[in-house]
């Protein structure tokens, strides 16, 4: 048999991205089932996303991960769309498969698990909800499927957030109410906090803009933002006695599932996790 020296390839498409630190975490993975695949960080502007997606059927892509700014604007280009994704109406994995782009949303999913992998269930559970994008949307979801009980939805924008909370209401059994941010917004009683949207995202040193005396040690409190791990945003929660969670796991699971849909094969998430601590250091 003739030797085949294509090595399949997928990556993700962002703006900005040059410090997303999911290239080598996610070869890592590939690695850990037995294969030799390739992951790339591609800058793709907004208004280049259609371009971008014409490029990776052509090329002969196996998958592709989005970030900012692409999770909701891809969703219109996808030829098929998995149910939750179509309920998030946005998608983090793009699966090539025949020439035609399915979309998948792995975050929420990837959130549920790194918070069961730290001992967090989320029956019964009450969520505070900093931001109303992609990412947000996606843990609203799955955190309403997996049994929490309430969200709360602060966002600037005020239609985004609106929308999001009516989401969850009408398609779950979770309620779902919107607050609208403010300057120190207080943050109302929940069990866990999370901050979903991007301040703080390297190069950015800045705060959400909450009242950190609402927060208390009864809270848990995850930041998804993964570079930096440690976040001033975590940095206060922790001063207050919070329990304190980054992003890792949260990227870690939501990478693993894109794997195991681009190669059918389960990966490790330990290499993977090594291999993201290592890219950091
Ligand atoms: P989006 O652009 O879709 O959403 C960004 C959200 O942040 C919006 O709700 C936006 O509010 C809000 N926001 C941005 N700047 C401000 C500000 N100055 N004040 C108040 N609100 C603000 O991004 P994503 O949802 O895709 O990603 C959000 C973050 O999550 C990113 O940092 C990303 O790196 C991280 N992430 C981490 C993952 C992980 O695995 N750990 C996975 C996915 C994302 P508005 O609606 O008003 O514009």
């Amino acid at each position: 048999m003739k030797e085949c020296f294509r090595i399949p390839t997928t990556g993700a498409f962002g703006d900005p991205i040059d410090e997303n630190p999911s290239g080598a975490m996610m070869e890592a993975g590939f690695r850990s089932t037995g294969l030799n695949w390739r992951y790339q960080l591609f800058r793709v502007a907004a208004c280049d996303l259609q371009d971008g997606l014409d490029g990776i059927r052509a090329l002969g892509f196996s998958g592709l991960n989005l970030t900012i700014p692409h999770k909701i604007t891809a969703v219109s280009y996808m030829e098929g769309l998995s149910e939750s994704a179509a309920l998030i109406g946005a998608i983090n994995t793009i699966l090539v498969k025949e020439g035609k782009l399915h979309g998948e949303n792995t975050d929420g999913k990837g959130f549920v698990i790194g918070l069961r992998e730290n001992g967090i269930f989320l029956a019964g559970k009450r969520l505070v909800i900093l931001g109303a994008g992609g990412a947000a949307r996606a843990i609203s979801v799955e955190c309403a499927l997996a049994g929490a009980v309430h969200l709360t939805i602060i966002n600037r924008t005020e239609e985004k957030g609106r929308e999001l909370a009516a989401l969850i209401t009408e398609n779950t059994s979770c309620t779902a109410e919107f607050i609208k941010w403010v300057e120190k917004v207080s943050i109302p009683a929940c069990d866990i906090l999370v901050n979903a949207t991007n301040i703080g995202l390297y190069p950015d040193k800045s705060l959400p803009d909450i009242d950190y005396d609402t927060i208390n040690q009864n809270m848990v409190v995850q930041d998804i933002i993964t570079n930096p791990a440690y976040t001033p945003f975590l940095q206060k929660a922790g001063e207050r006695g919070a329990h304190i969670l980054d992003g890792q796991s949260m990227l870690i699971y939501q990478g693993a599932l894109a794997v195991e849909l681009w190669t059918g094969r389960k990966p490790d998430p330990e290499a993977m996790r090594m291999a993201l601590i290592e890219s950091f250091t």
